[in-house]
């Protein structure tokens, strides 16, 4: 569970597939801030949105070390379990208190940490129309991935189809790239998030 699927259309082995698969991953819902479906890891860096407003959403790439992917060291992060001793890259880590929404990982696993009514810590000092602090009001979604590698087709399949239930269920007004909101910090999604692809998608 907790993995997307993609549900192939037009042949009578989709037809007789289709219950399970609903059961499986096409029953993603929201349900009072949960993405029911999604992998559920409990997170403690998080707080309540000041004012309740869930209108943006904000996309990032991450990887722990940068590059490596599959590893626990994403969830490790926002779970302040990390040994930052582990690796070189990590040292700058240490006693950070950081988190996201979701992160959607290489293989298109939807993983929740935080509720969308609560607070992530995922945008750090950010500006979005001429207000700061963008955690107040988004939603923060990583993909597992670099600036400089693409990612792949089950995240972005993942990503649409998350955004589509957000936009249900939520006031959204846009979606952006963290590089967006912090353009002089920070460079995630980066190059490889083809925004004309997902345009394309939604
Ligand atoms: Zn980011």
């Amino acid at each position: 569970m907790g993995h997307w699927h993609k549900l192939s259309t037009g042949s009578d082995i989709a037809c007789a597939l289709s219950l399970d698969l609903a059961l499986d991953g096409f029953a993603l819902k929201i349900d009072n801030g949960i993405l029911v479906g999604a992998t559920q890891v409990p997170c403690e860096n998080k707080d309540e949105r000041p004012l309740g407003e869930i209108s943006l959403i904000i996309l990032h790439g991450i990887s722990l070390p940068e590059g490596n992917f599959g590893g626990p060291y994403i969830k490790d992060l926002f779970c302040n379990t990390l040994d930052c001793k582990e690796h070189p890259d990590f040292v700058d880590l240490n006693g950070l208190r950081v988190s996201s929404h979701l992160v959607i990982r290489r293989d298109g696993e939807i993983v929740q940490f935080v509720s969308f009514l609560d607070r992530a810590w995922h945008a750090g000092p950010s500006f979005y129309r001429g207000r700061t602090d963008c955690n107040d009001f988004s939603i923060g979604i990583e993909l597992e991935g670099t600036d400089y590698i693409p990612y792949t087709d089950s995240q972005y399949e993942a990503l649409v189809h998350i955004y589509s239930l957000l936009r249900q269920s939520y006031s959204i007004e846009n979606i952006v790239g963290h590089s967006d909101v912090a353009p002089e910090r920070k460079t995630d999604p980066g190059h490889s998030f083809l925004w004309s692809r997902f345009r394309a998608m939604i």
